[in-house]
């Protein structure tokens, strides 16, 4: 069956996959979603022979079905080469009874280099397939991971700009460092006076602008968004569930069919909806655990049924997930509600207008395969301690979310299917909060002490990532008030 992709919102806005991509978010605000799940169409003893870019196409050609072999296979040579610092993209590291999948040896040491590494050429391809001439411009807002990853991804990439914007005193120094530091002709990187929300606004609003992208197209010029909801950013990160499997089926950890259960520390909810979807092609995933830190919006819906944004914002140690509005879930909501559009804009109206809604009985059973886990901050610290102390493993704060999450579910459900944790970031990205979980002491030593020290216990060398920033140049310095953002993009792409 040909896949088509449509609106969450609306049926009738149907796509293809290469169009979808070039759109990022449907015209009515909702996501793209495929018309149905492909199955696998490779068994588990084919795919276990492959390597993670085989394997890559494997799964990707089902959802993108109008890129030709040669398209697809040419965007996955270009993203998944020695950017990683791995043969074979992920690692499987087995500690204290638990799979970790570390999803993060790419260039900016976090799991959202391995579909930020891919996004770039799978735009670029679908500009070209659907005769867009004009250059992409990526506009982002990031609090920190996505736009380090997303300028790292763009980089040098033809036809394309990357603009980032950041809340000049709102990310971590490190994170700041990464950015400022980014190498490559068309990346540019603005900090601007104003907190996250600010940069987000801003640039919501020159998306909106039609003046403003009547100007960029008499330029040669077209917006285009990098963020999560984009579905060249959730098909590939299916490929990562398939593949640990086929690591477990190979390494003889698991028989061929064994069922797993899979943790993801979540924010956005787009790596739990990429398991979720890997899991309906027809990987034998049971329970899917979707584990919250202190924002637990997630965690309460899986209990209650009503989602709630209406409550305090928590800043965590792990910043990543520090989120109250999960985009990604608009397609979950969509897939229970039974494809149904107008069920789904309904309860996204609901979202906006009261920043809450509650799903029907029904819904909440077909929800049955997911399990909401949260971790306060406390525990997480412990977790990483816990870990660090019975098997010499430093995981990251994010990961520690998730590893709690694993424990609690272990303990308590009486389950002993493996468990598949998501790691998600090297903890030399969050090096402070990771060693302050260990021992309080170290918060007297320097950012780059910090590092010295990890790399001394956990005898993980220094990733390159980290290296780089200890001695890059600055690049790029300009800061601007949050009302200038519009005068900054043009003034870029010199088209005023
Ligand atoms: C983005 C991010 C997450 C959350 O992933 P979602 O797909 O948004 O749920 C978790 N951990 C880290 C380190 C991240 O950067």
């Amino acid at each position: 069956m040909k896949i088509t992709y449509n609106s969450t919102r609306n049926k009738n806005e149907e796509v293809t996959a290469s169009q979808a991509i070039l759109r990022g978010l449907a015209t009515d605000g909702g996501l793209y979603v495929p018309s149905s799940i492909p199955k696998l169409d490779k068994t588990i003893d084919e795919l276990v022979n492959m390597s993670y870019k085989e394997v890559a196409y494997e799964v990707m050609k089902l959802f993108l079905n109008d890129f030709t072999e040669e398209e697809l296979k040419n965007c996955i040579d270009k993203a998944y080469d020695d950017k990683f610092d791995t043969e074979d993209m992920v690692q499987l590291v087995r500690a204290d009874g638990m799979y970790y999948l570390e999803l993060f040896h790419g260039k900016t040491i976090a799991f959202k280099d391995m579909a930020l590494s891919i996004l770039p050429h799978l735009l670029t391809t679908s500009a070209k397939k659907n005769k867009v001439n004009n250059d992409i411009v990526i506009l982002t807002a990031t609090s920190g991971d996505t736009g380090k990853a997303a300028l790292a991804g763009f980089a040098d990439v033809d036809n394309t700009e990357i603009i980032v914007f950041y809340p000049k005193d709102g990310v971590s120094p490190i994170q700041e460092k990464q950015m400022v530091t980014q190498k490559g002709k068309n990346t540019h990187v603005i900090g601007i006076k104003g907190n996250f929300d600010d940069a987000q606004n801003g640039v919501k609003e020159m998306f909106n602008d039609k003046k403003l992208n009547k100007l960029l197209k008499d330029k040669g010029y077209q917006f285009s968004s990098a963020n999560s909801i984009n579905i060249g950013r959730l098909v590939p990160q299916i490929v990562y569930y398939v593949y640990v499997y086929t690591l477990l089926v190979g390494a003889e950890e698991i028989k061929n069919g064994d069922v797993i259960n899979v943790v993801v520390p979540t924010g956005n909810f787009g790596n739990i909806l990429a398991a979720y979807y890997a899991k309906r092609m027809g990987l034998p995933i049971a329970k899917l655990i979707c584990a919250s830190n202190e924002n637990k919006v997630l965690y309460d819906f899986f209990e209650s049924g009503k989602y709630d944004k209406n409550r305090e914002f928590i800043l965590t140690q792990s910043p990543s997930m520090d989120i109250l509005i999960s985009s990604n879930l608009e397609r979950m909501i969509y897939s229970i509600a039974g494809m149904d559009d107008k069920t789904t804009a309904k309860m996204m109206n609901d979202l906006k207008k009261k920043g809450a809604y509650t799903i029907t009985e029904d819904m909440k059973m077909r929800l049955m395969d997911f399990i909401g886990m949260y971790a306060d901050e406390e525990t997480t610290s412990k977790t990483i301690k816990d870990v660090f102390d019975k098997s010499e493993y430093l995981i990251d704060t994010h990961t520690a979310v998730a590893a709690s999450a694993a424990y609690d579910y272990k303990a308590h459900l009486n389950d002993e299917h493996p468990i598949v944790i998501a790691s998600t970031a090297s903890p030399y990205k969050f090096t402070r909060s990771v060693m302050n979980s260990l021992n309080k002491d170290y918060d007297k030593m320097s950012d780059f002490e910090l590092v010295d020290e990890m790399e001394k216990i956990s005898e993980v060398k220094v990733p390159e990532a980290i290296n780089e920033i200890r001695t890059a140049d600055i690049l790029h310095k300009t800061v601007c008030e949050k009302e200038d953002m519009v005068k900054e993009v043009k003034k870029i792409l010199a088209i005023d």
